[in-house]
């Protein structure tokens, strides 16, 4: 029996991982799991909410989205990954917290509304997309989780699902525990384009992509938009490269650029081709252990599964808990 405390953190599948996800999640997931007992899983109902209408290509996204998982360095001998549609308490669970979380929680989210105008072109208003903040707290509920991984913007997600559990406890008694944020601000990672790294920009670089490809990505991608000649100065702090630079270069390199860029004793190209050389070797190791993978696609099934059945024994614990909270 472990004494860790336990962290719960998902994903939808949404196919290849790109480097802002590395960045973004999957780095700090790794890095967790010799603190904590961690669980990972893989939010194919979540993906629903918002893909419901066309399913083709869900199992596609889980497999490679498992093998980026694997290839950055998730263990499933350090963590428990697994995928919730194979653990149904997941929905049970939903369909208990939703009795009593009233409606307007579920309005007020911030998201809601955001979300229902980023995706002009389907129909956002479904009984799924609403309730998707309580699936939300029964899968962090589920497992009793100690600490949830959250930036500043995804703090009003978790105080819902701490208002759900505690709204839970105070109708039939102490079942929950209050998960606690563990605040984690990222690196903000810019795309080729110099927006935000994001699929639908198609603006990514992304893990398991060629050398050569990424190559040709960084040697076009925006770098100071006001720096239009070799000889004028340039200014890394509005730089989308130097951001780039500054994550995956040495400080010595970042030092140097800052000075030169501004007076122009440097040119972009100069400041790619060093960008690309650290990015590369970094990637390299993931790169290998992924190759390894995709020759064995029945070892991806298998950790799938063997994850869902360690994460349903515990579901099924908390789940039979609740319902003798509530007299079920
Ligand atoms: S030298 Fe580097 S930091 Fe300066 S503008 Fe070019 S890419 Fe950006």
């Amino acid at each position: 029996m472990t004494t860790k405390k336990r962290v719960l953190s998902g994903m939808q599948p949404s196919g290849l991982l790109h480097l802002g996800n590395l960045m973004g999640a999957l780095d700090n997931w790794r890095k967790l799991q010799d603190q904590y007992e961690c669980f990972y899983f893989i939010a194919d109902w979540h993906a629903l909410t918002t893909n419901y209408a066309d399913t083709s290509k869900i199992r596609t996204f889980v497999h490679e989205m498992v093998m980026d998982w694997l290839a950055a360095g998730l263990d499933p001998e350090k963590s428990v990954l697994f995928q919730q549609s194979l653990v149904p308490e997941h929905a049970v669970l939903h369909l208990l917290l939703s009795m009593s979380t009233p409606l307007p929680w579920l309005e007020r989210v911030p998201t809601y509304k955001e979300k229902m105008d980023q995706f002009q072109d389907r129909d956002m208003n479904t009984y799924g997309f609403l309730g998707y903040p309580v699936l939300q707290a029964a899968d962090i509920l589920i497992y009793k989780a100690n600490f949830v991984p959250v930036g500043t913007d995804q703090l009003p997600h978790l105080e819902l699902t701490r208002e759900i559990g505690r709204r839970f406890n105070q109708f039939y008694g102490q079942v929950f525990p209050e998960p606690q944020p563990l605040m984690t601000e990222y690196p903000k990672l810019p795309g080729t384009d110099g927006r935000k790294m994001s699929k639908s920009y198609g603006n990514c670089l992304y893990l398991s992509e060629s050398p050569e490809s990424i190559t040709k990505k960084v040697m076009a991608m925006v770098t100071d938009p006001a720096r239009v000649r070799r000889q004028d100065p340039g200014n890394p702090d509005v730089c989308p490269l130097f951001a780039l630079d500054r994550i995956f270069a040495p400080k010595e390199w970042c030092d140097h650029v800052n000075v030169e860029c501004r007076r122009a004793g440097i040119g972009c190209v100069d400041d790619k081709k060093e960008l690309l050389k650290h990015l590369l070797a970094y990637l390299k190791p993931m790169q290998d252990r992924r190759k390894e993978l995709v020759g064995d696609p029945k070892r991806i099934s298998e950790i799938i599964q063997e994850g869902s059945k360690k994460a349903r024994l515990i579901a099924a614990q908390t789940l039979a808990q609740a319902n003798e909270a509530m007299k079920l």
